[in-house]
């Protein structure tokens, strides 16, 4: 049993609140770990909008080292450092036995509540809950990466890097040379537009309000910046000589952006939805060309990663120079700070402010 404080989300449309929470050791199958940084991402503000249920145990993108293990688990031990996964599959399910794991029926949680609040049960936000300093996840949900990495660029790799450079290298499977268009340059975006440059894309091409952003997203591979006006479309047709993009990624979740991007897509085009959409938004679209010109529209949930695979080889990569995150985190608070964040969007918070637990 740990005592720890949590960010819990009492209800939508207010804000979280910091209380002590209490976790119960791993069972059978299970890891405990202790949280040491923690990103705030977009997905964890959305909650207090359209959160499934509450209360519930926010943050999911986080980094720390294993206090102790379930019976069963072997391929972590207490002292590793591990980031926390928040697909982890279940192996057993038709997808997952066809080595479609990105498409598993039943992503693993714990196999009961380990926390609880006011002596109730408390659910967790994507099968982790990583704004507190200790969390159980399901094996899968512990993947090992080497130690020399700082936690708090580590965390980034479990959600901002999975989803972002993932959606480039996996679900787009962007080739070398090919056109790509990026809608919103944030903590996914910007790893959007370096898993591009890693893909050895041809023109990046980023679109954003903010004009900051776009000074980054330069450093992080962009071939050309555009401010996200009306005439984005146009300027994109100019940029690839009328011919449109091979893909454009939505990397925000709003309807006008996604049939903006529709406007940009090349013959064989496709777009990419990685940004979180309100569960009530709806697209009205033109189908047509969709068939003519053979253009596809795919959603993206993790990037398609292997968690396994490809978070300690994006530790590597970090470590080598290759992928960029100092750029993007550049915050850090504690964790009683973190209702505070949510509220007072003029606080300088970088890109990713990431909690140090
Ligand atoms: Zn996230
Ligand atoms: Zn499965």
């Amino acid at each position: 049993m740990k005592h720890s404080p949590g960010i819990i989300l009492t209800q939508l449309a207010t804000l979280p609140i910091v209380d002590e929470v209490v976790v119960a050791a791993p069972e059978r199958g299970e890891v405990l770990v202790q949280v040491q940084a923690s990103g705030i991402c977009h997905t964890d503000l959305s909650y207090m909008r359209d959160a499934r249920t509450t209360p519930v145990l926010l943050g999911h993108e986080g980094a720390g080292v294993v206090a102790a293990v379930g019976e069963g688990v072997s391929h972590v031990q207490p002292g590793d450092h591990v980031v926390i996964n928040w697909q982890a599959k279940c192996q057993r399910c038709r997808h997952c036995v066809a080595g479609r794991q990105d498409l598993c029926e039943a992503v693993q949680g714990t196999a009961g509540p380990r926390v609880t609040w006011r002596g109730q049960p408390l659910p967790v936000m994507l099968n982790a809950g990583t704004f507190c300093q200790y969390v159980v996840v399901p094996a899968g949900g512990a993947v090992p990466i080497r130690r020399d990495m700082p936690f708090e660029k580590a965390a980034l790799l479990g959600c901002a890097v999975a989803t972002g450079v993932g959606a480039a290298l996996y679900t787009a499977a962007v080739a070398p040379g090919d056109t790509v268009v990026i809608l919103g340059a944030g903590g996914v975006g910007l790893n959007v537009v370096q898993g591009a440059r890693l893909a050895h894309a041809g023109s990046i091409i980023v679109i954003d309000l903010d004009a900051a952003k776009l000074e980054l997203a330069q450093r992080y591979g962009a071939t050309h910046v555009l401010p996200g006006d009306d005439a984005a479309v146009a300027a994109v047709q100019r940029l690839t000589a009328g011919r449109g993009a091979d893909h454009v990624f939505e990397v925000v979740g709003l309807p006008e952006l996604m049939l903006r991007g529709i406007d940009m897509l090349a013959r064989g085009g496709t777009l990419t939805l990685v940004g979180a959409a309100a569960r009530t938004a709806t697209l009205p679209f033109a189908p047509r060309r969709f068939m003519s010109q053979q253009q596809t529209i795919r959603g993206c949930i993790y990037g398609n990663i292997r968690p396994e695979r490809d978070l300690p080889l994006f530790a590597d990569w970090y470590m080598a120079g290759t992928l960029l995150l100092d750029e993007l985190h550049t915050v850090t608070v504690a964790l009683d700070e973190v209702p505070e964040l949510f509220n007072t969007p003029h606080i300088p918070r970088g890109i990713r402010p990431v909690v140090r637990l």
